[in-house]
């Protein structure tokens, strides 16, 4: 890392958040001989359904391949929108109810994590400032236009159009081409907001065991028979919250989920002015294209979180780094010179329907299918699984629908995303240079 270099002579290719917050397998509990409900995957979706069992009377267990908060629960850029990009194949006319209903649901996954970080005091950086995206072109502008009143009917997002020349009230940048602002969203520092379930969790007595893959299902009477790396135990139901860690385990599953890299790096920490001056509301910001970037700054406002899609396929964090620090001085030349002190990478897992789900199949509850936005939504949809498990929901959730489609030519090896990422972009470049 020599002089110039992008990388801090201190560069760490792990997440940023560990440095703080870092999940382990320390001091976690053995497999045991059986429990009420076996939660396959320790993230915020296993945990949450843990929490709510237990607040229900039913006692879980929670097993992870590696250990809780090991997949994308501690990796995210740590967004929390209302919703804002639940159901794109439902905009128009073409299912308004459902689109309703979508829109409904995923503005209480919101309002269910702000009163839970509010009522049990879960210290993680909880600020409540606002989105803001950036179009990518005018055409995108324009349909932002048209998705302004949508969102605030059905998500109660406050938000409103940010034209070209107010750009600058929100980023320092000339990069986009206007934007909508979506007040109803904040950012928080996601390992500690894990740490904070986990908890919880722990409070309730939840079991919580890592290294412990499970290995095999299989029915035994009314219940299963889960064998894990670390011992078999009894459940009488068992959870899937796998997510973009979802392998061959349950083909079914497998084939419905598509697991997809996502990249993220933090910047060292800014002079303040420097700091302070690039988004003047501290809101996050992402923008529309399809390959798309994220960013926000960090909880004490010093450094940049800079996410994107660098890369389809699997790739290190120190090759990936290189091209998110193109794609931020791209959108803010003013940070040239800035170094990068941290690389990761994770998994998001895409559904082909671009919606989240929940549900049952072949007696299997599941929560899955964040598309890449599952701070709020997988803590919402774990809560949701475990009141169903529970027979404590009062209402029917929209993501718990009785299709979770498939694709003929998905059988759980992703070989063709590189293909379709070369795509995107190809269709985002053609938009861009058309306006
Ligand atoms: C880089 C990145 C940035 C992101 N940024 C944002 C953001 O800004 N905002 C937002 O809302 N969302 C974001 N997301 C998405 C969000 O982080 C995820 O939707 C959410 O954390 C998923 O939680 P989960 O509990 O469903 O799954 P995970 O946290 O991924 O947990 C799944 C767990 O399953 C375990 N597992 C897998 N197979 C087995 C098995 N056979 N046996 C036992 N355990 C198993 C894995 O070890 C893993 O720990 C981002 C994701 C990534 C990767």
């Amino acid at each position: 890392m020599g002089a110039g270099s992008i990388f801090h002579p201190d560069f760490q290719a792990r997440p940023f958040w560990w440095d703080e917050a870092e999940p382990s397998a320390a001091e976690l509990a053995d497999v045991p001989k059986e429990a009420r409900v076996a939660i396959i995957g320790g993230g915020y979706a296993g945990l949450s359904a843990a929490i709510e069992l237990a607040n229900q009377g039913l006692e879980a267990v929670v097993l992870d391949a590696e250990f809780p908060g090991f997949g994308a629960s501690s990796r995210s850029g740590g967004m929390v929108s209302g919703g804002v990009t639940v159901g794109k194949r439902y905009t128009g006319t073409e299912a308004p109810d459902r689109l309703a209903a979508f829109y409904a649901d995923a503005a209480d996954s919101f309002s269910l994590i702000e009163d839970l970080i509010a009522k049990e005091r879960i210290d993680c950086e909880w600020t409540k400032t606002g989105r803001f995206g950036g179009a990518w072109c005018t055409s995108h502008y324009k349909k932002l236009a048209d998705k302004v009143k949508t969102l605030n009917e059905y998500a109660r997002s406050d938000a409103f159009l940010v034209p070209p020349e107010r750009q600058r009230e929100e980023i320092a940048s000339d990069y986009y081409r206007g934007g909508i602002v979506i007040g109803r969203a904040a950012h928080l520092h996601p390992a500690k907001y894990f740490r904070g379930l986990l908890n919880l969790a722990k409070e309730r007595g939840v079991a919580l065991c890592a290294k412990a893959p499970v290995t095999a299902l299989k029915r035994n009477g009314k219940g299963w028979m889960v064998s894990t790396a670390r011992g078999d135990m009894l459940a009488g139901d068992v959870i899937v919250t796998t997510n973009g860690y979802t392998g061959p385990l349950i083909p079914a599953l497998q084939r419905r989920v598509l697991p997809v890299g996502s990249y993220i790096i933090a910047t060292e920490e800014m002079p303040e002015d420097l700091a302070f001056s690039l988004f003047p509301n501290n809101r996050s910001i992402y923008d529309t294209r399809r390959v798309l970037t994220y960013y926000r700054m960090s909880g004490n406002r010093r450094r940049l979180i800079f996410g994107g899609r660098a890369k389809f396929g699997i790739y290190s964090p120190e090759e990936t780094a290189p091209i998110l620090y193109r794609f931020m001085t791209d959108r803010l030349p003013q940070l040239q010179g800035v170094r990068i002190t941290h690389a990761w990478t994770g998994n998001v897992a895409f559904t082909f329907d671009e919606v989240p789900h929940m549900g049952q199949m072949d007696g299997l509850y599941y929560a899955m299918g964040c598309n890449g936005s599952g701070v709020a939504m997988m803590t919402y949809l774990g809560t949701q699984t475990a009141r169903k498990l529970a027979g404590a929901a009062n209402y029917h959730c929209a993501f718990d629908a009785p299709v979770f489609p498939d694709h003929w030519a998905y059988r759980g090896n992703p070989w063709f995303v590189p293909w379709l990422g070369r795509y995107f972009r190809a269709r985002d470049w053609i938009d861009r240079k058309l306006g």
